[in-house]
């Protein structure tokens, strides 16, 4: 017998999905829904869409490492772009109630005011050099060119003082300082749950010496880096770190007898790519670089993995070992304590900069999130429970769940469930069929 082919019944559907989540998730879900002629309300809740992964950096060396942080910017771009795509920024889902099989959701989503226009704003930059209190900053430039954010509670108006000059610096009337908060009531055939993850805080342990360590960073701070100035500097003193260690699995693989609930016994599966990459990008930026990483196992790296480490070897040096504390060294150093398995000897290095290899825990109002849709959670607190097809399901009929709010997972990964999610709901919604309904 012939396969069955799929066939998509119209460019045009009068269907609507909502989607909650503007990282790389659930960006995927609207702009692929939107392809196939779907119209997608994309809600999130911070000013900007872009998630986590719209704020990284480029890691490229000599040659492109395959951060794919590019191949999420240019998604969160063409969602901007599209006409089938209305994004709904600061906003909260207020209400979510089933209202029968034909048409079977009834949405509010209730935003705040932001104040700027961004279809109207050109990017110019005037109102950043108008306010008096630096409220208005440019976030996530990649995605948003030079288009600001303002933040309303720096805003002169929001301690009851009178003040316009940002909406009359602007040369394109952009700035709506009377923008009053909205609520949106939407019906939606189907609902695809993408609102993430939040990184490990190391602060809670204090043998990380994060907080208390000058030249101690997190790899989000080190992304953070990568996007403001392109490289990885000491926080100290701006300046090029020559010996510089990774630390991985902080937060993660955690299994000691007094683990705490922040920590996490699962592997976060995006760490050691990433710390890999950034150790390959600071050699490729010093020659006299000299990067260590200490790890307990490295995880998903993939086939290219040899090839990687004979392109930076001899300056990479890989120490299997989980550092018990890190210490302020002399003159803004750092220094790690580890037991040198090979040595069978409790040893020490000082490093001009340690990154800690932070990892994924659910996002912080998951469990709330969880009881309101009536969505089960697994035993680390991440959405939905596995099904037969390997998606993690919300055991509701039409509601989906995608990215890293299932599981942790790098972009790549996250891209293609949310592909395998859109093949499902365009199924469920029907507006996949197998051929039938469009001859008919
Ligand atoms: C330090 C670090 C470095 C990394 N580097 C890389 C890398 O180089 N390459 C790579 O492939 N992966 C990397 N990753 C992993 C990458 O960040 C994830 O794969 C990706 O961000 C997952 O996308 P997501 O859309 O599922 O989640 P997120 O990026 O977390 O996006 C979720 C979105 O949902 C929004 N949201 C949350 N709750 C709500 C709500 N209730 N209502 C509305 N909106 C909501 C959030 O504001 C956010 O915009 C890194 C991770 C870390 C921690
Ligand atoms: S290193 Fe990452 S962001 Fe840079 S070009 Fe390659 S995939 Fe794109
Ligand atoms: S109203 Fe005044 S204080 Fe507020 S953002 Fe505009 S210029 Fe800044
Ligand atoms: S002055 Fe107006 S157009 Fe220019 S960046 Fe500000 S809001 Fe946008």
């Amino acid at each position: 017998m012939a396969p069955q082919r799929l066939t998509i019944m119209s460019g045009s559907s009068s269907k609507r999905v909502l989607v909650l989540g503007g990282g790389v998730a659930g960006s995927t879900v609207a702009d692929r829904l939107a392809c196939a002629g779907v119209d997608v309300t994309l809600v999130e809740n911070q000013p900007l869409i872009g998630g986590h992964a719209g704020a990284m950096g480029c890691k490229a060396a000599e040659v492109c490492l395959r951060c794919n942080v590019c191949v999420a910017v240019d998604i969160f771009k063409s969602v901007l772009q599209s006409s089938r795509v209305q994004v709904i920024t600061r906003a909260h889902l207020a209400a979510f109630e089933s209202r029968g099989l034909a048409s079977p959701y009834r949405a509010v989503v209730t935003t705040k005011p932001g104040f700027i226009k961004m279809e109207r704003c050109t990017g110019c930059g005037v109102c950043l050099k108008a306010c008096p209190q630096g409220c208005l900053r440019v976030l996530l430039p990649a995605v948003y060119g030079g288009k600001p954010v303002m933040d309303a509670d720096a805003c002169l108006r929001s301690k009851g003082k009178s003040c316009a000059l940002c909406a009359k610096a602007c040369p394109v009337n952009a700035i709506d300082l009377d923008e009053k908060p909205h609520q949106h009531t939407l019906e939606a055939d189907a609902l695809v749950v993408a609102v993430g993850y939040q990184p490990f805080d190391p602060a809670i342990d204090a043998s990380f010496g994060y907080g208390s360590v000058a030249n101690v960073i997190t790899g989000l701070e080190a992304e953070r880096q990568l996007v403001q100035q392109r490289r990885i500097t000491r926080p100290s003193d701006g300046a090029a770190p020559r010996r510089i260690a990774f630390i991985q699995c902080v937060g993660s693989r955690s299994e000691h007898a007094h683990r705490r609930p922040e920590d996490m016994d699962y592997c976060s599966a995006v760490c050691c790519a990433y710390a890999l990459r950034m150790a390959r990008r600071l050699l490729h930026e010093s020659e006299d670089a000299a990067v260590t990483v200490f790890y307990m196992d490295l995880q998903n790296f993939g086939k290219d993995f040899n090839a990687f480490l004979n392109a930076v070897k001899p300056r990479l040096t890989l120490i299997r070992a989980r550092p018990y504390e890190v210490t302020a060294g002399p003159q803004d150093t750092v220094s790690v304590r580890y037991e040198d398995q090979a040595q069978g000897a409790v040893t020490g290095a000082v490093f001009d900069l340690v990154v800690l290899a932070i990892g994924i825990r659910p996002a912080p109002d998951t469990l709330a999130l969880a009881e309101r849709l009536r969505i089960p959670v697994d035993e680390q607190g991440f959405l939905g429970v596995k099904g037969a097809t390997g998606l993690a399901e919300s055991q509701r009929p039409r509601v989906f769940l995608a990215g890293a709010c299932e599981a942790p997972k790098d972009i790549a990964s996250s891209i293609s469930q949310a592909e395998s999610v859109c093949a499902a709901v365009l199924g469920e919604c029907g507006i996949f069929d197998d051929g039938q309904a469009a001859r008919r």
